[in-house]
């Protein structure tokens, strides 16, 4: 029997992926291998290295642009994010690992069997779960769009020719765009990444509008976008391990998906492979991958928190607290530096001890 199946070939699956080679892997995905990019893909450069997906990095940048209202700060960030080209990283993650992949819709369970939409019947020793917000291994059923705790974002691709431009990772906290959320312009190379997420599912569409009159955008020539998974679910059920938003794990507020699944996808496959090289029992590393969770729920609690209160905080109040977050604003004295510096820290696997 096969020994592990990961259901996913995206951040968090091909992550733990590459943690299991030399194991027996079989990989499925819904669609062919970085075909789907529904992300910005900003992530910390130190990370995209980590994963060995540097050659996908299309901007580099340790700016952030930062508005409220008419308000900007230029913020200088303690290190550099990088935004990638995501079905190029998808390849190189996967180019690391020795899995086999399969392209497999799959539809739910029946007992120790995944199941697959044209019939397939999938077992295996272990089970990892990085099919991102729909929780398809989940046993009480996938989740569905509509989910309360579910937060949606889209973007466009819109081409800057003649001239790349580099002036940092723009964020609009304004209620002009948006009742409850914010929208975003990063760099990527002969491209910005624009778009909008909403904490409160409002309709993006009219949202994109606006932010495209803001900033003068021409037409996109890629459009994509999702739901994104912030609030945490059980990281472990029957022998299923969930790592990324199959668990919830993106980060509320900022929305930060990537460095959380590349995090919970490494321990995922770690504990599995020691589970199967003998040096942990099974309930030992389901026991570690639950504990791992449990440790950093008062983070997420705190910012889920903050997500929920951020649509009745007045523009004055917002801008008092990024003022006491970073500094004075722009026009003040140029760019100030970030001071937050506990929320880079936090879920980087590329800090990660052998065995979490
Ligand atoms: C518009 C937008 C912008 C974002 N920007 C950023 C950003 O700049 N930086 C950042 O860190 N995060 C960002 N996020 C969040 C980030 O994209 C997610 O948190 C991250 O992709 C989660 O990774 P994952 O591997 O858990 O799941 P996903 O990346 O969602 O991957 C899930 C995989 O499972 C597959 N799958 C799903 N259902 C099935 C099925 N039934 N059968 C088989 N396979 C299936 C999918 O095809 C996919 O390959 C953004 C999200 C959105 C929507």
């Amino acid at each position: 029997m096969t020994e592990v199946l990961i259901v996913g070939a995206s951040f968090a699956g091909l992550t733990a992926a590459r943690e299991l080679r030399g194991r027996d892997v079989l990989l499925v995905d819904r669609s062919p291998i970085g075909a789907h990019q529904t992300s910005a893909c900003a992530l910390p450069v130190a990370l995209a290295e980590w994963l060995g997906i540097g050659e996908a990095i299309l901007h580099a940048d340790s700016l952030m642009r930062i508005s409220v209202g008419r308000e900007r700060w230029d913020v200088r960030l303690p290190e550099a994010f990088a935004v990638i080209d995501y079905e190029r990283a998808c390849r190189l993650l996967a180019a690391q690992s020795d899995a086999r992949f399969q392209q497999v819709r799959v539809t739910g369970r029946d007992g120790d069997a995944v199941l697959g939409a044209d019939g397939e019947r999938l077992t295996a020793d272990w089970l990892i779960d990085g099919s991102g917000w729909r929780r398809v291994l989940d046993p009480a059923g996938a989740t569905e769009g509509r989910d309360p705790r579910l937060v949606i974002g889209t973007e466009d691709h819109v081409p800057t020719a003649p001239a790349p431009r580099a002036d940092g990772f723009g964020f609009y906290l304004e209620r002009s765009l948006l009742r409850s959320g914010y929208g975003w312009s990063f760099p990527a190379g002969d491209h910005v990444r624009a778009g909008v997420g909403s904490f409160i599912k409002e309709p993006l569409r009219p949202a994109m509008a606006r932010l495209r009159e803001r900033d003068d955008l021409g037409p996109g020539r890629e459009h994509h976008g999702g739901a994104i998974a912030c609030v945490p679910r059980a990281p472990v059920a029957d022998r299923v391990l969930f790592a990324g938003d199959a668990a919830g794990h993106a980060l509320p507020v900022t929305l930060e998906g990537i460095r959380p699944a590349a995090y919970f996808g490494a321990c995922a496959g770690r504990l599995v492979n020691a589970a199967l090289a003998g040096d942990l029992t099974a309930a030992e590393a389901r026991d570690r991958y639950r504990a791992l969770h449990a440790r950093h729920l008062g983070g997420y609690a705190r910012l889920n928190r903050i997500q929920r209160l951020y649509r009745y905080l007045p523009e004055p109040v917002l801008r008092r607290l990024v003022t006491r977050g970073v500094g004075a604003p722009a026009r003040r004295g140029g760019e100030v530096a970030f001071r937050s510096l506990r929320y880079l820290d936090v879920l980087r696997p590329e800090r990660l001890p052998a065995l979490p």
